[in-house]
């Protein structure tokens, strides 16, 4: 039986003085949720939410990592760094990150490898534009999404990571997946992975992603292959995350 894993992708977003409010609204009402909580926060917080979630069953993310162990690499930051504030998970190859830093499913299968190298649980995002979703080619463009960590980490790997299917046209927009169209991709990733390794896809948490809410995720999360969700602009609200985590 997969447990829930409901994620917030704070994305850049956030001060001291905020951080400290949604933290402790998220942390004073976790009394009743089942779910597995983490929040992604960004690099300058890590070391604030770590300190707020210490003794919590909120878990640390951080939003990116740069793919190498250390260097001449201005502004980035390593794997090893993100242990050190005793993040858990990573995001790698958001669409955002995709789409206005130019990263390539080469880039992404380097930094989820870099990831795992350091014991970090890398949360994949795959998802289709809503071109490709009208020309038909979502499955193949997820395919290709998740091959690419297939050739490069095999598998096995799949047992220590998560994927977040966040179809593009639904991030931010307000226009969720219907729970249907979301789990229609769930299944077919999950097929894809069985193909290869029935054990390692049974296991695989598979979030949503993309404009989830309070309102629309009963529904969602009560598909058979849809194991929690990614979270962007819901989670900046302690109650309306809170009320996700519940769902799940
Ligand atoms: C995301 O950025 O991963 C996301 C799902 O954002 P939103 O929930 O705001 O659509």
């Amino acid at each position: 039986m997969r447990r829930k894993l409901i994620a917030g992708n704070w994305k850049m977003h956030g001060s001291l003085t905020e951080n400290d409010a949604l933290l402790g609204g998220v942390l004073v009402g976790m009394a009743d949720v089942k779910a597995d909580v983490a929040v992604c926060v960004p690099f300058p917080y890590l070391a604030q939410a770590q300190a707020r979630l210490a003794g919590s069953r909120v878990s640390l993310g951080a939003q990116n990592l740069n793919p190498n162990a250390r260097g001449a690499f201005t502004g980035e930051v390593s794997a090893a760094m993100l242990n050190d504030f005793g993040c858990k998970y990573v995001i790698v190859g958001h669409s955002e990150r995709r789409a206005l830093y130019g990263e390539s499913d080469a880039i992404v299968a380097d930094k989820y490898a870099a990831a795992q190298a350091a014991g970090l649980t890398p949360i994949l995002c795959v998802g289709e534009t809503l071109a490709e979703r009208e020309s038909g080619v979502t499955e193949a463009v997820v395919a290709r999404q998740i091959d690419a960590i297939l050739a490069k980490s095999g598998v096995a790997s799949l047992s220590r990571a998560v994927i977040a299917y966040e179809p593009v046209w639904a991030i931010g927009t307000g226009k969720t997946a219907t729970p249907e169209q979301a789990q229609a991709v769930h299944a077919f990733i999950r097929a894809k992975i069985r193909a290869l390794d029935a054990g390692v896809a049974d296991a695989l948490i598979i979030q949503y992603g993309g404009s989830m809410k309070a309102a629309n995720a009963v529904e969602l999360l009560a598909q058979p292959d849809i194991d929690g969700g990614l979270i962007g602009g819901a989670a900046l609200v302690a109650d309306e995350f809170l009320a996700i985590c519940r769902a799940g």
